[in-house]
């Protein structure tokens, strides 16, 4: 048994084409407002659902539609009344993409069931050998010193099974079709627990994380899925405070002032 932490890396993010985007608004004749973006950091993640909300109504600057007389130029008054309009279409043009490492079944299991706006590749347990099984205990089961022995027993006994099965089936000896591997190994992982760490790439557009982090470090969620989302609540905000600064947290608990855009 190896003990491990739930971790969460981002690991991509958009970017924008500024070149094409220059071509374009001058096109339109939106160029201003690219002027202003240039101005200050660049944030791609925010600039591309300002640049997604600002395409509908050709609200680059007053004028360009009769019936537009004013614009919002402050970025995050602007984006701050695409969440309170529910406007939430506009923020699918941006995803990011997280390493979510060394987190269980339990809880893969759980994030699958979010369905719109993401991109789920899991590892295959078909393919992997749980001689060595991977396993996240929180601090509180790590004080319980008798359920850490029992927890850990069970653990070893059931690595233990996994080996005996490998010889058993031979899977190692000269020559072993790799389809033969893979069917057995697929077998073998129907005595894994719920438990095992494992990992899996998962994107997701911000309207999907916004919901997602809200209902999943909901006081009533699971503890390890309330952490990893904890973790992505923090990643999210870094990347895009304009659309994620609205949330208060409170004992882990991420709450939106504009909820479900
Ligand atoms: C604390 C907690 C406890 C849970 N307990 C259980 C449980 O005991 N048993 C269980 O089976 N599940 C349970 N779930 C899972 C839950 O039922 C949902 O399946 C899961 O949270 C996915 O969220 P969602 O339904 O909002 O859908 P998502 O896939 O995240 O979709 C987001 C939103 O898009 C809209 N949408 C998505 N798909 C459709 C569709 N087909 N038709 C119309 N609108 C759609 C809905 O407005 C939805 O809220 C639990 C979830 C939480 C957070």
């Amino acid at each position: 048994m190896r003990s491990v932490q739930p971790e969460v890396f981002l690991v991509a993010r958009p970017e924008i084409d500024y070149g094409q985007l220059a071509v374009y608004l001058r096109e339109v004749g939106g160029e201003k407002w690219l002027e202003k973006l240039d101005r200050g950091d660049l944030d791609d993640a925010q600039n591309l659902v300002e640049f997604a909300g600002k395409i509908c109504y050709r609200a680059w600057e007053p004028g360009l539609n009769p019936n537009i007389v004013r614009v919002r130029t402050d970025q995050e008054k602007y984006l701050q009344n695409i969440l309170s309009q529910a406007h939430g279409s506009v923020l699918e043009h941006v995803s990011f993409s997280f390493v979510l490492h060394n987190i269980s079944r339990v809880a893969t299991h759980e994030i699958v069931r979010h369905r719109p706006g993401v991109a789920i590749s899991q590892e295959s347990l078909r393919f992997v050998r749980l001689a060595d099984i991977p396993f996240w205990f929180p601090e509180w089961a790590q004080a319980d010193a008798e359920l850490m022995k029992r927890a850990t027993a069970l653990l070893e006994q059931m690595e233990e099974f996994q080996r005996w099965m490998a010889g058993h089936f031979g899977l190692d000896e000269e020559g072993v079709p790799f389809h033969e591997k893979k069917h057995k190994t697929s077998f073998m992982r129907r005595f894994a627990p719920d438990g095992v760490a494992t990992g899996l790439l998962w994107t997701a557009n911000i309207r999907t994380l916004r919901h997602t982090i809200e209902a999943r470090t909901d006081p009533g969620a699971e503890e390890e899925i309330r952490l990893v989302f904890g973790k992505i609540g923090e990643l999210a905000r870094a990347e895009a405070p304009a659309l994620f600064g609205d949330y208060t947290v409170t004992d882990g608990a991420w709450v939106p002032r504009w909820r479900k855009v």
